[in-house]
């Protein structure tokens, strides 16, 4: 697990270097390896210690902060969601956090989160997606078209090979964007002007929008037989994307209900709903899809274990990279007990007098 040469010394991966370290692996083979380590984590879900995030919620948006532990590593993330913030040049989604070694305490990794975030939504998407969806799904609505869209579509042609994407957002410079930046990722784009448009023909549906409110991106009669649904953005109380009617209709999967029942689609649903938490169908004691027929419903708010994942991903990727530098973030004393002598170091020099 060291990465620093020195104990007192801690890893940090900024921005820059996450922006490196995620071209260098390529971004369609580290979704793909965040897949494998989020898929690997969920077979080993009950050796977790689990708990649902601590949300702090504002009118505007909420903070949450997410911890959990396998025993051996400890790690958090810091997490913020502000729909409104776009409109004032500030990313809805902003993320860091820290891995630290349990049989010591102290920190071995601090990292930006805000693409890491993006990432292991979407390769967790990708994941479950591989699980649920119809076999051979080529074709992927992608509605809302923020700064998540083009990840959960790069994770969904790496892991479950969709080809085509139909596009749509309330916002058509949004679209453009993702237009723009798949040019050569080797996916169709398909421009569509309204939610029906984009949802014709396709076998999977993400719904990734940001507005807090019970909104209705899907209504009962636009979900045909035999899709998967990959609803992300409803993710908060008072913030979700589906008509409760297509939750009846549904086989629900989510990640720990305990948390899914209060952020998730189902908190539209009475407390006892059934639903299957995914790593049951991960270790072979739930079934995935049963029939062409199905609808299959990733209610995905995001969970710690997948933030768990991409750390351990991450610490595993940097040594002999050079994309870190070493924060001097913990005390150092000579002598453990003698915190006050080695705050001696920085005292100013007695003066002469
Ligand atoms: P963003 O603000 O960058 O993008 C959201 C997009 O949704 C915008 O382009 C907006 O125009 C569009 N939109 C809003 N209302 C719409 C509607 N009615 N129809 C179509 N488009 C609409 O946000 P982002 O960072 O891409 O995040 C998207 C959502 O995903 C947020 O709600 C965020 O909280 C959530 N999220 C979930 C997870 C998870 O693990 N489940 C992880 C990260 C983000």
């Amino acid at each position: 697990m060291t990465l620093s040469s020195s104990k007192a010394l801690v890893p940090f991966v900024s921005v820059d270097h996450m922006m490196q370290l995620i071209h260098r692996i390529g971004v369609e083979p580290m979704l793909r390896g965040l897949a494998d380590y989020i898929e690997a984590d969920f077979r080993r879900w009950e050796s977790f210690d689990k708990t649902p995030r601590v949300a702090s919620h504002s009118p505007v948006g909420v903070i949450e902060l997410m911890p959990i532990s396998d025993g051996e590593a400890y790690g958090f993330k810091y997490v913020n969601g502000h729909p409104k913030n776009t409109r004032e040049g500030l990313q809805t989604v902003t993320a860091f956090g820290l891995l630290a070694d349990v049989a010591t305490g102290y920190p071995v990794l601090l990292t930006e989160m805000t693409l890491l975030t993006a990432m292991r939504t979407a390769a967790t998407s990708a994941m479950v997606a591989k699980w649920l969806a119809p076999r051979q799904a080529q074709c992927m609505a992608m509605i809302g078209n923020g700064a998540q869209a083009e990840f959960q579509v790069l994770a969904m042609k790496a892991v479950c090979g969709v080809q085509r994407v139909r596009f749509y957002d309330i916002d058509p410079d949004a679209t453009e964007k993702c237009a723009r930046n798949l040019v050569g990722q080797g996916v169709e784009v398909i421009r569509c002007r309204s939610r029906e448009e984009a949802i014709e023909g396709a076998q999977i549906i993400t719904t990734c929008t940001a507005d807090k409110q019970y909104a209705t991106i899907l209504t009962d009669n636009m979900v045909g037989a035999g899709v998967h649904i990959n609803a992300i953005g409803g993710d908060c109380p008072g913030k979700t994307e589906l008509a409760p009617a297509i939750l009846h209709r549904a086989d629900i999967f989510v990640e720990y209900a305990p948390q899914t029942r209060i952020e998730g689609e189902i908190q539209q649903l009475a407390s006892d709903h059934p639903v299957t938490e995914f790593w049951e169908v991960v270790c072979g004691r739930a079934p995935g899809r049963r029939s062409e027929q199905q609808i299959t419903l990733f209610d995905s708010v995001g969970f710690a274990i997948e933030d768990f994942s991409a750390l351990r991903y991450v610490r595993d990727r940097l040594p002999g990279t050079g994309l870190f530098l070493q924060l001097d973030l913990l005390a150092d004393p000579d002598d453990p007990r003698d915190l006050f002598g080695m705050l001696q170091r920085a005292a100013p020099a007695p003066s002469a007098a």
